[in-house]
């Protein structure tokens, strides 16, 4: 089966990222005999910049036909006067909605050699790796009605939560297939106590937990799941959680683990002919138009979503180890972009610098 791969690099240090990504294929082709046959288009401000809009119809029919997306990421100060239709973020919605990419996945993984960067205690996060998986296209943020309504001589704003039980299944399923390759506990959190939607969701998730005899599931409220996050995150293997509180949560976990530079993503679809199912890839850091064009952007965040891509399109699971691994070699041997600085100081590398490391990394574990 042939490995197509569809890169949009994006704006700010989206391509200066997306870089040392490339050089990391290569490095596959190379010294793996893994080929990928990769493409690459515009998106966000650099679409708007060539075609006046931020996703041409014809890249989204691409990604549509690929088995995998890999984002860089989108947006800068050059278009925040831009209408609302035609924002660089719009390209990105656009992919995930047309794409019905409806399991985000949102790993923290807490290397240790950065265990220092949390702001909880070093032992509380050491070797920490979860994953949290969040429902992505349906929820409080698309329910209907919405808006901002009269009602007597005040107004009143509403937003509705509504999930059926075919988008609670789906995502359910997409979390323990996860939980069978991994540690094989999940934990499902929503607010069955106050709200009907989490009474459906936990229904639903039991169910569908009868499914996976081998994956020991418990349930959770999700302001209890907020504070075991902070208190004993080690406790938990995958947790699947609603549009609303999967979006707060997955950014707590995120924190913990130090560096927005370091934080990948996947968002997974529908299984497609090929049994690969619809995904997208793309760190969870924007654009950085702070340090874009200056060398500085840590590329980790977006090898990772590469890494994932490894795991979770190609099932080239022990590829994607490969990968992490040399990543936490790097990092182990204190090569440090400048957000990964610590109080202690020291010469931090450029993001090819990173790569340098990474693909040396590679080399050494042949
Ligand atoms: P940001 O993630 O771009 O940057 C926040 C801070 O983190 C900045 O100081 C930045 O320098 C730093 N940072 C981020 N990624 C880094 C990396 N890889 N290496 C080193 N440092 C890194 O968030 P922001 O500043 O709020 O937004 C900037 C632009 O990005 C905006 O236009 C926003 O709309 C867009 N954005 C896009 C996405 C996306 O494409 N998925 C996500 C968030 C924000």
């Amino acid at each position: 089966m042939t490995n197509t791969l569809l890169i949009l690099p994006g704006d700010g240090i989206g391509p200066e990222v997306m870089a040392e990504v490339r050089r990391v294929i290569d490095w596959f082709g190379d010294k793996r005999s893994i080929a990928f046959d990769v493409s690459e288009d515009l998106v966000g401000g650099a679409a708007y910049d060539k075609h006046g809009t931020p996703l041409h119809d014809d890249t989204m029919a691409k990604a549509q036909e690929v088995d995998a997306v890999l984002l860089g990421a989108v947006g800068g100060p050059k278009y925040d006067v831009l209408d609302f239709s035609v924002k660089p973020e719009r390209g990105l919605l656009r992919l995930r909605k047309e794409m019905d990419l409806f399991a985000n996945l949102r790993p923290a993984q807490c290397f240790d050699a950065l265990a220092d960067f949390s702001s909880l205690k070093k032992d509380v996060v050491a070797g920490l790796d979860i994953m949290i998986v969040r429902e992505l296209t349906s929820g409080v943020y698309f329910g209907e009605p919405r808006g901002i309504f009269e009602e007597g001589n005040e107004r009143v704003g509403i937003n509705t939560q509504r999930y059926t039980e075919s988008e609670i299944e789906r995502v359910a399923r997409a979390a323990f297939e996860l939980a069978m390759r991994r540690n094989k506990k999940l934990c499902s959190m929503e607010k069955a106590n106050v709200m009907e939607s989490g009474i459906l969701w936990r229904e639903v998730v039991t169910r569908v937990g009868k499914e996976y005899p081998e994956v020991e599931t418990s349930h959770m409220y999700a302001d209890n799941g907020a504070m075991q996050l902070v208190r004993a995150p080690k406790q938990f293997d995958v947790i699947v959680t609603d549009n609303l509180f999967g979006d707060i949560l997955s950014d707590c976990a995120a924190m913990l683990t130090g560096s927005l530079g370091m934080l990948p993503s996947a968002s997974l679809g529908a299984p497609m002919a090929s049994g690969r199912p619809r995904a997208m890839y793309e760190p969870v850091h924007g654009s950085a138009p702070d340090i874009a064009g200056q060398g500085k952007a840590n590329p980790i965040a977006c090898i990772l979503s590469f890494a994932m891509a490894l795991r979770y399109s190609y099932d080239l699971g022990a590829e994607a180890d490969r990968l992490e691994a040399a990543i936490e070699k790097v990092l182990a041997d204190g090569v440090r972009t400048a957000d990964l600085m610590g109080p202690e100081g020291g010469t931090p590398v450029s993001t090819s610098g990173m790569g340098d490391a990474i693909l040396a990394a590679l080399d050494a574990s042949l």
